[in-house]
C-alpha cells in the first residue's frame, strides 16, 4: 500500500477473474477485514488470488448497520476493504453510506481503481466518449421511463444504461416506439467469454434479440438523440404537408411511415407544431 489509510473501497473485476490491479491485491492481502457484498462469490476471487482474509457480509439491506461496526474496527486501527460482486462498489452497488458515515466520523479513505462495466460498454460501444451520461438502471414502468429517457434526450450526449436481460427487449421497444430508430449499442456479458457489442439501429439490434433469446449481463449504450434538428426537419416537413392540404389525420400516417416513429410520437409533433402556429399568429 503506498500510504496507510484506514478503509479502502477496492474494485473488482466484472467477469474475468484476472481483472484487478496489483495495488488491489496488495490492498487486499494486508485488510485485516473484508466487507463483500456476498461472501460465497468474494471467496472464489479470493482464492484464485490465493488471499486468505476474514470476509464479512454487507449489502444494501445491512449496509447502515454495518457502518457502525466498521467505524468500531477503524477507532481500533484495523485496516478495512468494501468490495461488491463486481466491479467498483458505489456504481450502482452499496458502499455509499458507508463511504458517506466514514468521512463524516474523519477517517481517510481511498479509491482502488479497476473494472466498471460502464466503462468498457462505452469505449466498445463507438459512441462520443468524449461527453457521456450515465444512468444506472432502467426503470420499469412505462410513466418512469418516459421522464428518465426524456431527462437523457435532454443532455444530447451519449447515454449509458444497466439493463437486465430479462427486460431488454421490452425497453428497446419502448425507445424505438418513442424515439423512432435511432442508433444503439447492446453490451452483453462484457469480458467474459461470450462477450458481445451488438451495435446498429435499433429496429435491427430488436429483430437480432427477437431471434437469439438475451441472456447474460447488458450494459445498454444510445447515441445522443439531437431532438432539436430531427424535429427542425420534421416541422418543415407538417409545414409542407399543410401546404398541400393534408388533414391532421393523414400528417400523422405520413410521419409514422416516412420516420419511423410511432404514431403517438406522430400526432405529439403535430399537436405541438399546431399549438406553435397559433402562438406565432
Ligand atoms: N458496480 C458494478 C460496476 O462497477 O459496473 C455494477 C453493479 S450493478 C448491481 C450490476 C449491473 O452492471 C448488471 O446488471 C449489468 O447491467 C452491469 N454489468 C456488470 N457486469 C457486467 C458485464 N460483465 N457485462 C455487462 N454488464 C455488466
Amino acid at each position: 500500500m503506498d500510504k496507510q489509510s484506514n478503509i479502502y473501497f477496492v474494485a473488482t473485476p466484472i467477469g474475468n477473474m484476472m481483472d484487478i490491479t496489483l495495488r488491489a491485491l496488495d490492498v487486499l492481502s494486508k485488510s485485516d477485514i473484508i466487507y463483500c457484498e456476498d461472501t460465497r462469490n468474494s471467496s472464489n476471487l479470493l482464492k484464485f488470488h490465493n488471499i486468505d482474509k476474514k470476509l464479512i457480509s454487507y449489502h444494501k439491506f445491512n449496509e447502515s448497520e454495518r457502518v457502525k461496526e466498521i467505524l468500531d474496527n477503524l477507532k481500533n486501527g484495523k485496516v478495512v476493504s468494501v468490495i461488491s460482486d463486481a466491479g467498483m462498489p458505489i456504481i450502482n452497488d452499496p458502499g455509499f453510506v458507508i463511504l458517506k458515515e466514514v468521512v463524516e466520523n474523519g477517517f481517510s479513505f481511498e479509491i482502488i481503481p479497476g473494472a466498471c462495466a460502464l466503462i468498457n460498454a462505452i469505449c466498445g460501444s463507438l459512441f462520443d466518449a468524449g461527453s457521456f451520461c450515465y444512468m444506472g438502471f432502467v426503470p420499469r414502468t412505462d410513466v418512469e421511463r418516459k421522464k428518465y429517457f426524456e431527462k437523457f434526450q435532454k443532455m444530447n450526449v451519449t447515454g449509458i444504461f444497466y439493463e437486465s436481460p430479462n427486460r431488454l427487449l421490452k425497453t428497446l421497444k419502448f425507445l424505438k416506439d418513442y424515439f423512432g430508430n435511432i442508433n444503439v449499442c447492446v453490451c452483453r456479458e462484457l469480458t467474459k467469454l461470450f462477450e458481445e457489442y451488438k451495435r446498429g439501429k435499433i429496429t435491427d439490434v430488436i429483430s437480432y434479440y427477437e431471434e437469439k433469446k438475451v441472456k447474460g449481463e447488458i450494459v445498454l449504450v444510445l447515441d445522443k438523440i439531437e431532438e432539436k434538428s430531427e424535429e427542425i426537419d420534421l416541422n418543415k416537413e407538417i409545414l409542407e404537408l399543410k401546404k398541400q392540404g393534408y388533414s391532421n389525420k393523414k400528417i400523422v400516417i405520413y410521419l409514422k411511415e416516412k420516420f419511423n416513429i410511432s404514431k403517438n410520437k406522430a400526432y405529439e409533433l403535430v399537436l405541438n407544431y399546431n399549438e406553435k402556429e397559433k402562438e406565432d399568429v
